[in-house]
């Protein structure tokens, strides 16, 4: 067998230990077995690696830099017209610059990272020029740690509270455990970002279904607290790199 051959073996194995790990989550959760989409993150690994995630049966791919999302997104959306009932997602999951907007809309990629007004009313006006109404998530900085990204609590009610952007559409909310946070602890806080979420629905009339949090090392705590999209990276490559 080719390497390429192993590491396309490795690589469909993990997908399937990763996605029945996650159903089980949701299951001991009470919740639906499918209720949970896993995004994979391919930022450790080159296009021609990435594309074998998406041949494995991942449709969400999540990258943390706008040039090497759409660099890749030429070789792998390649691969789509051979799955024809098979349709890929971008996810951007890191920091968003405004001159990176214009390249990237277009891609029509849910960006879980927005954590400012400046950034919201910037995807805001390019989807109008580009007459498309983008998707995003308002990150929340839930763990209180200084040099982490994400809005406040109270930033996020602010900004959904914004009138007149018609272009850009709030679906949720997004979050990350502090670093170096134990298992219990990653525990209380995705609940915390879950009672934010049904607070603001309560208070705010706004509908925000999706809830982005969990990674390799916490995603069953974010799935038990409601996670409806986990962002899964080095589990996924386990043995490749
Ligand atoms: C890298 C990254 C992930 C994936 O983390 P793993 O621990 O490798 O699963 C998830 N979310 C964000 C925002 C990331 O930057």
């Amino acid at each position: 067998m080719s390497q390429s051959n192993d590491i396309a073996g490795l690589i469909r194995r993990n997908w399937m230990r990763v996605t029945d790990e996650v159903r089980q989550a949701a299951v001991a959760a009470g919740r639906a077995p499918d209720s949970v989409r896993v995004i994979g993150v391919s930022k450790y690994v080159d296009a021609a690696t990435t594309r074998l995630l998406f041949d494995a049966g991942c449709c969400d791919l999540g990258e943390s830099r706008p040039q090497v999302l759409w660099q890749k997104a030429e070789t792998v959306e390649r691969a789509v017209p051979e799955n024809a009932n098979r349709s890929l997602r971008w996810h951007m999951i890191g920091h968003v610059q405004t001159n990176k907007l214009r390249r990237m809309l277009p891609l029509g990629p849910l960006i879980h990272s927005v954590d400012s007004e400046r950034i919201l009313r910037a995807i805001d006006g390019e989807a109008h020029r580009q007459e498309r109404v983008a998707e995003v998530l308002l990150e929340v900085n839930i763990s209180g740690d200084e040099n982490k990204t994400g809005l406040s609590p109270d930033a996020v009610g602010q900004l959904l509270e914004i009138p007149d952007l018609n272009s850009v559409r709030i679906i949720g909310l997004m979050a990350m455990a502090g670093w170096g946070t134990e298992p219990s602890q990653a525990a209380s806080q995705f609940q915390d970002v879950a009672q934010l979420r049904d607070r603001l629905v309560a208070s705010g009339g706004h509908t925000l279904p999706e809830l982005s949090m969990g990674m390799s090392g916490d995603f069953r705590e974010a799935i038990a607290a409601g996670a409806t999209m986990v962002r899964i990276g080095s589990a996924l490559f386990e043995g490749v790199r």
